[in-house]
């Protein structure tokens, strides 16, 4: 790490304001942790507000972190079934 945050800075107040599960990486990040990793993740998520959904949705194809962005859908994962009830049109078609 390049410095500790001091208690009482600007960037401690903020890792408080974060949900508590993300404090760790955050704090990793800004004191300077020399992980590309741990600076991609943490920028994504605080450019969506904590949501990894969001992440995972990204489609900010132009942002230079896109292809490197956490939490992306591997190829091959199975994709969630179609609701072939919620799939099919609502009005009738007339012949
Ligand atoms: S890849 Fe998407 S989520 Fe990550 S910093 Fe860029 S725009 Fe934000």
């Amino acid at each position: 790490m390049k410095h500790p945050l001091k208690e009482g800075s600007r960037e401690a107040n903020y890792i408080l304001t974060l949900p508590v599960r993300y404090r760790k990486i955050m704090s990793q990040s800004l004191a300077g942790a020399n992980q590309s990793k741990v600076a991609i993740k943490t920028k994504c998520l605080s450019c969506t507000n904590m949501n990894q959904t969001e992440i995972t949705e990204c489609r900010v194809s132009i942002c230079p972190l896109w292809a490197y962005r956490p939490y992306q859908v591997k190829k091959g994962a199975k994709k969630a079934p179609i609701d072939v009830l919620k799939a099919a049109p609502t009005t009738e078609i007339s012949v």
